[in-house]
């Protein structure tokens, strides 16, 4: 449990929603309770907003792009403000860090990390600002021909409870160094570090309507956002279900939208691997979270001639996690909610593999928090439920394989396709299986999950279409016009 003096330096925000630079309760006047995965108790509140909420932010945001102060700054203005609230984040990681913790339940060291890397998205896009450049395109004689970027307009955001701050810099930073204005609906049951980076945005000079926040539950607020004729183009991050809900309002509305709807990320092993270097990495990447990661390592491919070594090795390093508070040691943090607890013991009690080992959860772990033992299964069907669903919660399933080809065909073997590793010293074999592999992102000797604010990211099939994160992202949020000038 986190000492008195520590939790007392938390300042929550007011249940408010961000609308044009005002900070505003929904119009509806309904709050709702925001609980800490830590001990289950309510700590704080959020505006529970709806459509009225989300029809006055579209609006502020259409007045800031059409006309607005935000629309009149040059791309390198733009960036310098995005810099500037990066520089501010990275002032205040620490009570950042104790707000996110108590709000999603994830270890404070974790926490931390997440700060920095939100202050890496606004850092990094706020730089890229002033660099997406258009192209001449040779044609007819007497013809000059430019090919432009443009913003969209407005930009809907819906964001996931999983990382917060970070997916606001991942979803929203592009977006506005392209010179959209956004609406972001963060997570009901995590989003009080959003509206605190929100203020900072305000305080290092955002103009008004540039960045909008409401927030409150998906199927009211959410689903008005995706709904809504304002919007020419919304990114969301969640569920499969929702994905599909989300797909189908952009349909209505004829706009894009990019969808990241998580996965079940393989890293192969062969027997050549180094495994001193794979062990720590294997379990980090399906511990770090909670496993509560799109990108989570969530099955293990094992060629037989290493298979009973590594999965002794992964046995005990599994029933050497326990489950704790989010404290300075903690490595296992709480889930992030009832509903995502009982979701995981489920898996758990009714998977459809042999148990191979569990950790703990520690003694002194607060009464009426979300905290759930890690668990490894296997050896695993590739086709087993388990080996097969997204759990979303700290278990990893163990598959053997033979050879090169089996490995492709089972890691291939999902609905899903965002990440995966491959683990040999093979230098053909890297090649050869990382071409092979059908997702959006291969690690070779190495994970990251959602690692690397540079790096494209996105997946294929129910791991979503889209890419985030690097210049990639621009392109989302920026379409193409082809100026033709016949100049004679
Ligand atoms: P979810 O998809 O319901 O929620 C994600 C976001 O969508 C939240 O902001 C939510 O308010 C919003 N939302 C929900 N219904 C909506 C609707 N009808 N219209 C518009 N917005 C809506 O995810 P969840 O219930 O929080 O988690 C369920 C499962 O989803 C998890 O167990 C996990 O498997 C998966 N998940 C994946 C990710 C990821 O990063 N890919 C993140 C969170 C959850």
């Amino acid at each position: 449990m986190k000492d008195s003096d520590t939790m007392s330096k938390l300042v929550t925000p007011e249940p408010l929603n961000l609308i044009g630079n005002e900070w505003v309760p929904a119009l509806s006047g309904r709050v709702m309770d925001v609980v800490s995965p830590i001990d289950g108790q309510p700590f704080a509140q959020i505006a529970d907003s709806d459509a009225a909420d989300i029809d006055a932010a579209v609006a502020a945001a259409r007045a800031a792009f059409d006309g607005g102060e935000w629309s009149t700054l040059t791309a390198a203005e733009r960036g310098r403000l995005m810099i500037r609230l990066s520089e501010r984040i990275l002032d205040h990681v620490e009570d950042l860090a104790q707000l996110e913790s108590r709000d999603n339940g994830k270890p404070i060291q974790q926490a931390r990390a997440d700060m920095k890397v939100t202050a890496r998205y606004f850092e990094f896009y706020g730089g890229a600002a002033d660099k997406v450049h258009g192209e001449i395109v040779p044609f007819l004689k007497g013809y000059n021909v430019e090919v432009q970027r443009e913003p969209h307009g407005v930009t809907g955001h819906i964001i996931p409870w999983n990382y917060p701050a970070q997916m606001f810099g991942r979803s929203v930073a592009p977006a506005l160094a392209m010179g959209n204005a956004t609406v972001l609906k963060p997570a009901e049951d995590a989003c009080l570090t959003a509206l605190r980076i929100a203020q900072m945005a305000l305080d290092v000079g955002f103009p008004p309507g540039a960045i909008n926040i409401v927030t409150g539950r998906g199927n009211v607020a959410g689903q008005a956002l995706a709904d809504h004729k304002g919007i020419d183009f919304i990114s969301f991050t969640g569920s499969p279900e929702v994905g599909v809900i989300i797909q189908t309002a952009a349909a209505r509305n004829f706009i894009g939208c990019t969808l990241e709807l998580g996965g079940k990320s393989p890293q192969i092993v062969f027997d050549d691997a180094d495994l001193d270097a794979a062990l720590p990495v294997l379990l980090n990447a399906v511990i770090q979270n909670g496993g509560q990661t799109c990108s989570a390592g969530t099955r293990v491919l094992l060629q037989r001639g290493i298979y009973d070594r590594v999965v002794a090795e992964l046995k005990t390093r599994f029933e050497a996690v326990a489950a704790s508070d989010s404290g300075e040691d903690a490595v296992l943090g709480p889930l992030i909610s009832a509903k995502q607890k009982k979701r995981v013991e489920t898996y758990i009690a009714e998977a459809d593999a042999p148990l191979l080992a569990r950790g703990t959860v520690r003694d002194d772990a607060p009464e009426g928090g979300y905290y759930v033992a890690p668990a490894i299964f296997g050896p695993c069907d590739p086709h087993a439920r388990i080996a097969q669903e997204e759990v979303f919660g700290p278990v990893l399933c163990v598959i053997p394989f033979e050879d090169e080809a089996e490995a492709v065909r089972i890691a291939n073997d999902t609905e899903y396709g965002l990440v995966a590793a491959v683990w040999t010293r093979d230098g053909g074999r890297q090649q050869r299986v990382a071409k092979a592999l059908r997702c959006g992102q291969v690690f070779i000797n190495g994970y990251g999950a959602g690692g690397g604010v540079e790096l494209p990211f996105g997946g294929i099939r129910k791991s979503g279409h889209g890419r985030e994160k690097g210049f990639a992202a621009l392109h989302e949020f920026s379409h193409i016009k082809t100026v033709v000038h016949n100049h004679g």
